[in-house]
């Protein structure tokens, strides 16, 4: 009998229907293929929720993903429409923000991956991007100095005032993440590289002893430790010498943006949000990177490359389906080499370069993977 899995697919508003469908397509390419069971159940959010029934994320949507073994999410949100309601109520925090707290999402993954056909899309010099660019950040979600109390601006004697962030890790906080960053290099390279600050603050010293420890249970992975202001140098300076790279929430928030910057298009990057592994499943919210895109939304512009990427992580990480999740991989990778391009990272210098549109890429990806 096929593996069943259930996968709630949120498309959202501006490109994210677009992407969806061709992230569905090639869903459809990898479950026969790979002889998968996917029941895959379409339910709107974002301001296609609001439409809907009233809100950013529906009763009924939040059920769906509370039934399903994953979530593949588009992106929500639209500029124009967005100041006109409430901050709370807006797509974002209301349906993105929502999904994390509800399944506590505490492990965000970004890999970045530059090909060598897309090295004029990369900020860098070709020499310092080797055979390219293949890194994993995984950054903690839940903790650290965006959540930390106390967290005030307080009134000074005398006038002026005092703003206070908290950062706020413990032991448990960092071994959950260090197991995710070490089981995902497992699946990678082998090698991680503990961000931290260490030589000054408190948090990096504890952060360092945890992942240390945690990491003598991964004997076959290749630990490094390396200060944040040495890594974001190194991200520029020699990018090829990552694997994965974990980090405390602020500094992955900053991290993963610089090493984003290195794949050239937005339209490139997926990402995962995981939760607490229980047996052998692990829930998880998958999603591209960047946002709704309303300047080329509904004009088959868009790149659907993040949104199918991230439905190849969800084939990884929530349901453990290693050749399924290699096969969208490399079918991404052979229809860049073969030449095609939306209009992202689309370079005239390039010869074998054709410019396709979102639907088209879809299509070319998913004959890869049946292929
Ligand atoms: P954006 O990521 O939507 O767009 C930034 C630029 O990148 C645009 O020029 C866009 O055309 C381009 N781009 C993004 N994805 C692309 C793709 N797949 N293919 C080709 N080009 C792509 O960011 P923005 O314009 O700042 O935000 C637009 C809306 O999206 C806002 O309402 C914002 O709140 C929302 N947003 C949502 C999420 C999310 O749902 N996770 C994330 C970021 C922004």
């Amino acid at each position: 009998m096929s593996k069943q899995y259930k996968i709630a697919a949120l498309a959202g508003d501006g490109i994210g229907p677009e992407v969806m469908r061709e992230a569905v397509k090639v869903l459809r390419a990898v479950e026969k293929k790979h002889g998968l069971s996917l029941e895959i159940t379409e339910a709107p959010v974002g301001w296609a929720g609001i439409d809907a029934a009233g809100k950013a994320l529906p009763d009924a949507t939040l059920e769906l993903c509370r039934r399903s073994d994953a979530v593949l999410f588009g992106s929500v949100g639209l500029p124009d429409r967005d100041p006109t309601i409430p901050k709370e109520e807006r797509p974002e925090r209301a349906a993105l923000l929502r999904l994390r707290k509800e399944f506590g999402l505490f492990a965000n993954l970004r890999p970045v991956v530059l090909s060598k056909a897309l090295a004029h899309a990369c900020p860098l010099q070709p020499e310092r991007q080797g055979d390219g660019i293949d890194i994993l950040v995984v950054r903690e979600l839940t903790g650290g100095m965006y959540f930390g109390r106390p967290k005030t601006i307080e009134d000074l004697e005398g006038g002026g005032k005092r703003a206070i962030d908290s950062m706020v890790y413990t032991t448990a906080e960092i071994e959950r993440i260090a197991h995710v960053g070490f089981r995902a290099a497992r699946l990678r390279r082998k090698k991680l590289t503990s961000i931290d600050k260490a030589n000054v603050l408190e948090n990096g010293v504890l952060w360092r002893d945890v992942v240390t420890r945690v990491g003598k249970e991964y004997p076959d992975v290749q630990l490094e430790h390396m200060f944040v202001d040495n890594g974001a140098m190194q991200l520029v300076l020699k990018p090829t010498q990552f694997d994965v790279m974990l980090c405390e929430n602020m500094f992955g928030d900053i991290l993963s943006d610089e090493a984003a910057a290195l794949a050239g298009s937005l339209g490139m990057l997926p990402s995962a949000s995981l939760g607490q592994t229980t047996g052998e499943k692990t829930f998880g919210v998958y999603e591209p990177a960047g946002g709704t895109a309303p300047d080329i939304a509904g004009k088959n512009l868009a790149n659907p490359i993040a949104q199918i990427a991230s439905a190849g992580l969800m084939l990884q990480y929530s349901f453990g389906e290693t050749a399924a999740a290699t096969a969208v991989q490399d079918a991404i990778a052979k229809t860049i080499a073969a030449g095609l391009r939306t209009g992202d990272i689309f370079s005239s210098q390039d010869a074998k370069a054709r410019k396709v549109g979102t639907s088209e890429m879809g299509d070319a990806i998913a004959a890869a993977i049946g292929a």
